[in-house]
């Protein structure tokens, strides 16, 4: 049985693998790398530790646009489990730590993640075809076929592991919707995809806060509707909010800006205190050290570009003596404290992001990750409308579907 896996990445690699522990003849198995390496994104996950899963995993760590993924997910995470996942990378030598529950080599090296995949099918004899891109599946009377560069290549199983292209690795004539468009009856289960987990662009002008990292709550409206918020630590660069917790909501942004809704982001620079007991402890402040110039007085309190940001914003000079200063402007200081809005624009670009929203929808395929109308052809991965948050989860996602995909192949 000649088996195609389009991608050598974590969902691809992990197919194959799995395909090959359940019996499948490796001489049979092709795997296509658009790229001229394997498992690039790989080396980049968890800032080059790979997060590899986590041990806490249920429905609510992922999002999809589609109420059939839930189901889905809900079978995927009891049929693979934290313990699966952790057996999984032992069989082959990486043993794996945690650390509040995130998942790592113990190594903390993610090349040696992809050098122990790498390592399983090399040795199975899988050699996967480099710089081969795949750009057009179709069905034909025994099986598929494949246009890779400028080739046709029949295959009887394969395997969509490509992503959806996040994480900087831009391929020319490569348009999932457009490989994949035959195999799908319904288009429109193919949703749109946007960048998620990444950083935010605003329309105000942060340039001064640009290298700005501070603790913070970052939550995310359309109006008055909430739509996301997470607490933690927040970056600024030129034009953009970044950092874990705006990751975590920036999808929800993605969404919103698509259906072109107004969007902002409103950061409590301050959330361990309430805006009353923030309001005395600086108001004390001001009547025990009337003298002092407003930076002396609240200098250490965040970061002092924000903080000079935030003074011009509530119209306060920072030589001012605090007893000076009017108390209206004072009450603007302590609101942007705790309500520093921006109006959000967009998002980073794809290439930027760590995952996407969007995809083949979950609804479309089986447990064993085929899709129900086409036999013989699985999804992994992030080509699945099913996105995770920070922490390991669109990994887990890679892996799950991978082994399960590969292991099915044969059935
Ligand atoms: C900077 C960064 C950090 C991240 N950190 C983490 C983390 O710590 N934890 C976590 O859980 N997740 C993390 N992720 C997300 C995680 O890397 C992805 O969810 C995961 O790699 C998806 O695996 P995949 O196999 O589905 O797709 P991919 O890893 O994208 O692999 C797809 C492969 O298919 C190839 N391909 C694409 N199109 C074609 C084509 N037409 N023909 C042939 N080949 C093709 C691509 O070149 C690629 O190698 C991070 C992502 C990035 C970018």
């Amino acid at each position: 049985m000649r088996i195609s896996i389009i991608g050598c990445g974590a969902s691809g690699m992990t197919a194959a693998i799995s395909a090959i522990r359940s019996g499948a003849d490796p001489a049979q198995i092709t795997i296509y790398e658009a790229s001229d390496r394997p498992g690039r994104k790989i080396l980049a996950t968890g800032n080059g530790r790979c997060n590899l899963g986590n041990e806490y995993l249920d429905a609510s760590c992922f999002y999809t646009s589609d109420r059939e993924g839930d189901e889905f997910l809900d079978e995927l995470i009891s049929s693979f489990t934290a313990y699966d996942l952790k057996s999984f990378f032992d069989s082959l030598g990486i043993i794996t730590v945690s650390k509040n529950g995130y998942l790592y080599p113990r190594s903390m090296q993610a090349s040696s993640v992809l050098n122990a995949l790498m390592t399983e099918l090399n040795s199975a004899g899988v050699q996967p075809v480099y710089s081969s891109v795949v750009t057009c599946i179709e069905r034909s009377d025994d099986g598929f076929l494949l246009k890779v560069n400028d080739s046709q290549v029949k295959c009887d199983r394969v395997i969509l592991a490509s992503g959806l292209g996040s994480g900087g690795f831009e391929i020319k004539d490569s348009d999932p919707a457009v490989m994949f468009g035959s195999l799908l009856k319904n288009k429109n289960r193919f949703r749109n995809n946007l960048p998620a987990l990444c950083g935010l662009t605003v329309s105000e002008d942060i340039t001064s806060c640009a290298g700005v990292r501070a603790k913070g709550r970052v939550s995310l409206y359309s109006g008055d509707e909430i739509l996301g918020s997470d607490e933690g630590e927040l970056q600024f660069t030129k034009e953009c909010i970044s950092g874990i917790p705006v990751f975590q909501i920036s999808r929800q942004a993605s969404v919103y800006l698509d259906m072109e809704r107004y969007v902002t982001v409103c950061i409590d620079l301050m959330p361990e205190m309430t805006s009353d007991e923030l309001s005395s402890y600086i108001m004390n402040n001001i009547n025990t050290h009337p003298d002092r110039k407003i930076y002396e007085l609240l200098n250490g309190m965040i970061n002092d570009k924000l903080a000079k940001y935030i003074y011009l914003k509530a119209g306060i000079s920072g030589r001012d003596e605090v007893s000076k200063i009017p108390s209206d402007n004072i009450d603007r200081l302590i609101t942007l404290y705790k309500d520093l809005t921006f109006t959000v624009t967009g998002t980073e670009s794809k290439e930027k992001a760590q995952t996407m929203c969007g995809g083949i929808s979950p609804g479309l395929i089986d447990k064993n990750c085929m899709l129900k109308d086409v036999n013989g052809a699985y999804v992994t991965g992030e080509l699945l409308d099913i996105d995770g948050k920070c922490g390991g989860y669109n990994l887990y996602l890679a892996w799950a579907t991978g082994l399960i995909a590969g292991r099915s192949v044969m059935k």
